[in-house]
């Protein structure tokens, strides 16, 4: 008898904004790290609808609109098998297409590097622990200060919608637009991100490879992605991945809860 190519999995998730019941289809097959990545997106994309439906009800709806692209000036961080799956992503391009993102992807570096912040952001991407989000405040303000667009912006539009990185799909705000013109001195209220998915990822790359768990700024990722080639040519059973992806999604719920309860608790909130 032939083995399924894939075994499906109803999950059950406890989050902030409520209970999350779906399922997944995990392949049985040797994969690589990149397989894993839709699943876990589409995880965390359910559990931001959770909490979208609870701040629409609470008065709150998203301002968030297509050609608003105020936040694709930010610093955006990919975990390693995001990183992996974008290159493989970029290669499957046309030739044409795929030299002007590769162009645009270079002409960014060059704008990192004349700003002084190009080395910085790379020493992230190869550091022995992961910093802080207390440390790479400074770093990502000096980055939203050059208001550089992202090299897959066009038209003010994400150009590989599909296939952006788990963080664009959390950053969801629910202030008006306008405030998004300054999304540091403005009071920009975003909604909580549940579930951070690159987060997820890193972890379960760091745990696989015995490696830190490291973000990288995507205008270096396939940088990234080519230097670790090898490691990104590693496979993994499915449902393995599945089964160590979900314990993280787990263990960030659970601080997640003790965060919201410790703001709950604050004087002020
Ligand atoms: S990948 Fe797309 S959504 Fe994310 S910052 Fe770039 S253009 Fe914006």
């Amino acid at each position: 008898m032939n083995t399924p190519r894939s075994e499906r999995f109803n999950i059950s998730l406890t989050t902030p904004a409520g209970e999350l019941t779906t399922f997944v289809e995990a392949p049985t097959m040797l994969v690589p790290i990149m397989a894993i990545v839709p699943l876990t997106r589409r995880l965390g994309e359910e559990a931001t609808a959770l909490e979208e439906t609870q701040e629409q009800e609470a008065g709150r709806p998203i301002s968030c609109r297509k050609g608003c692209a105020a936040c694709c000036r930010m610093l955006v961080p990919v975990s390693p098998p995001e990183a992996f799956a974008l290159k493989a992503m970029v290669e499957t391009l046309p030739e044409e297409r795929r030299n002007v993102l590769l162009d645009k992807l270079n002409q960014a570096q060059v704008r990192l590097e004349q700003a002084g912040l190009l080395a910085r952001l790379t020493a992230v991407t190869e550091a022995d622990s992961p910093l802080s989000d207390e440390d790479m405040e400074p770093l990502n303000r000096a980055y939203y200060a050059l208001r550089m667009a992202c090299p897959f912006l066009e038209n003010e539009t994400c150009s590989i919608y599909e296939d952006r990185p788990a963080a664009c799909r959390e950053l969801l705000v629910t202030t008006p637009a306008d405030l998004c013109e300054d999304l540091i001195s403005n009071p920009v209220r975003s909604l909580p991100a549940p579930v951070r998915v690159g987060t997820v990822l890193a972890l379960l790359w760091s745990e696989l490879t015995r490696t830190p768990p490291t973000l990288i700024p995507l205008p270096l990722a396939l940088d990234w992605a080519e230097k670790h080639a090898t490691e990104g040519q590693g496979v993994w059973k499915g449902t393995q991945l599945l089964e160590q992806m979900l314990e993280k999604v787990w263990r960030l719920l659970e601080q997640e809860f003790a965060n919201r309860e410790v703001g709950r608790a604050a004087p002020g909130t």
